[in-house]
């Protein structure tokens, strides 16, 4: 792989600790960096390159999926590391930080390949990157390429207003969106199951399937996220970016040996042939809800408008369920139920997709047959499990479920932050949101953000430890169906 020097932006911040520190170990364990590699953190704090390869230390101790512990191994890696003070409206620091990147690349005879990774809050990126295009750090031999964290706007106008001033400075193909669901093992595996199984190709359409559900409960409340949170909800948070990626994933068709051009081309046109709503209509696809005090897992919490730092008087969602549809060939008919929620009963993010029951719809009376269901399993487990129905010989012979599970063993799942930054150097854009799909989702979800505003959709309460409000099952039930695994 070609040499990279990797400027970290919020070199300090909670998600390098986290996510990206680990993630580039475990990258750099299973040999998967380049050769020649550095990175380069920046920090409005004075620190030196050894306390903050310290700090790097100690955040891979707490967070690394492997154990961080061979000091050769670990020197190596630190190695790698020097520390930069940045404030981002100032612009001398750029010139330091160009001339320090210059300087290595010197040392190191490499091509200058620059990744400027944005772990900073997005009102800061369009400072930033039109101070790298202003200092000349964006002006390398090499290649240059954007790496930013969402939230890519906060509807549809100011995602636009963002993108046009990103791509002042960055081309769409140098510009890698994370949304981590993207880089989730599971995930990734979608499109590789159904393009290398007849069995799954055959049956991806709406001759078999009667619905989709995709479903990401949280038991989480909204933590010490309350000045962010109140603001966005589960609408903005969860559901216009991961929820609808994750439907995209799905029920994409892909020809044999697909491009990144292709998967993201074919997601496009997904979210093309989403049926849209209109504002009046939002009140009858969309549940909206907001958890209030309840019981999860034996411990009392309380409800959200409780929450230190939210007020009283907040209609925030933190619950939201929707019936779409996509109006192609394939899709057409097949209700996709999405919903997330905050406070959930259990954590789980998972996609069931349930067949017909041909035999059923003949009139045949087959009161034991469960339909068959396929179910990904993305986290906290990784999984596919398959329901059939067979004959239990105890019970007269009559038809029980029967269940195929696959579980992934924890210990071979890189972590999504693995995936997407190696993808990243790597130059592949296929797990990373397009803006075309970034507009076309705002553009879809902008109808509910409207009616939201205007509260033309009701807000209902649920009892944490629960699974969101009733009202989320009658959304189903109107079309005859449940949501699965609700127990
Ligand atoms: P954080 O507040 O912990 O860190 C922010 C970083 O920005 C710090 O290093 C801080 O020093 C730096 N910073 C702030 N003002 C600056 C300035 N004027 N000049 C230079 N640097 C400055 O935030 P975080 O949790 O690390 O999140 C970073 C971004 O990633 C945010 O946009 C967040 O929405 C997004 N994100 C975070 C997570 C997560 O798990 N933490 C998940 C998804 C997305």
């Amino acid at each position: 792989m070609e040499a990279t020097t990797f400027v970290l932006f919020g070199a300090t911040g909670d998600l390098a600790k986290r996510k990206i520190y680990p993630a580039l170990y475990n990258l750099f364990v299973d040999q998967k960096l380049p050769q020649s590699f550095s990175v380069i953190g920046l920090g409005r704090r004075e620190l030196s390159d050894k306390t903050f390869q310290a700090n790097v230390e100690q955040s891979l101790l707490m967070f690394s999926r492997r154990e961080a512990k061979d000091p050769v191994l670990m020197n190596n890696f630190l190695r790698a590391f020097r520390y930069s003070v940045l404030d981002v409206s100032r612009k001398e620091d750029y010139q330091k930080l160009l001339h320090l990147i210059e300087q290595q690349e010197e040392e190191q005879r490499t091509v200058p390949n620059r990744m400027f990774y944005l772990s900073v809050g997005p009102e800061f990126f369009e400072t930033i990157t039109a101070n790298i295009l202003e200092s000349g750090l964006g002006s390398a031999n090499g290649w240059k390429r954007l790496v930013i964290e969402k939230p890519f706007g906060h509807d549809l106008q100011s995602a636009r207003d963002l993108n046009e001033n990103l791509s002042k400075a960055f081309k769409e193909d140098e510009i890698f969106r994370v949304d981590h669901y993207l880089g989730k093992p599971m995930v990734q595996k979608l499109e590789v199951l159904q393009q290398n199984n007849p069995v799954l190709q055959a049956l991806w359409n709406n001759r078999y399937i009667a619905n989709v559900q995709i479903t990401a409960n949280e038991i989480v409340g909204v933590e010490e996220r309350a000045g962010y949170y109140d603001h966005v909800g589960a609408i903005r948070d969860m559901f216009q970016n991961h929820m609808l990626q994750l439907l995209m994933m799905l029920t994409i068709h892909l020809p044999n040996n697909s491009t990144s051009e292709n998967i993201r081309f074919k997601k496009k046109q997904v979210m093309e042939s989403l049926e849209k709503l209109q504002k009046e209509d939002v009140k009858s696809h969309v549940i909206r809800g907001q958890y209030g005090p309840g019981t999860i897992e034996g411990k009392t919490v309380v409800g959200y408008l409780s929450e230190p730092n939210i007020a009283a008087t907040s209609r925030n969602d933190t619950f939201i369920a929707a019936k779409l549809q996509i109006d192609n060939y394939f899709w057409r008919g097949v209700p996709f139920y999405i919903r997330t929620g905050k406070r959930m009963k259990d954590k789980s993010t998972r996609i069931v997709i349930e067949f017909k029951e041909p035999l059923k719809q003949s009139g045949a009376n087959h009161d034991n047959k469960t339909p068959n269901l396929l179910v990904f399993e993305i986290s906290p487990h990784e999984g596919i499990s398959l329901q059939l129905n067979t004959r239990d010989h105890l019970n007269k012979g009559e038809l029980k479920p029967m269940h195929i599970d696959f579980r992934e063993s924890r210990d071979h799942v890189p972590e999504a932050y693995e995936n997407l930054i190696s993808h990243a150097l790597h130059g592949d854009s296929a797990f990373f949101a397009h803006w075309d799909e970034v507009e076309l989702s705002w553009q879809w979800v902008q109808p509910i953000l409207d009616a939201y505003e205007e509260n033309q959709v009701p807000l209902h309460l649920y009892a944490a430890g629960t699974y969101g409000p009733a009202e989320s099952d009658d959304l189903l039930a109107q079309d005859g169906y449940h949501w699965w695994f609700d127990d």
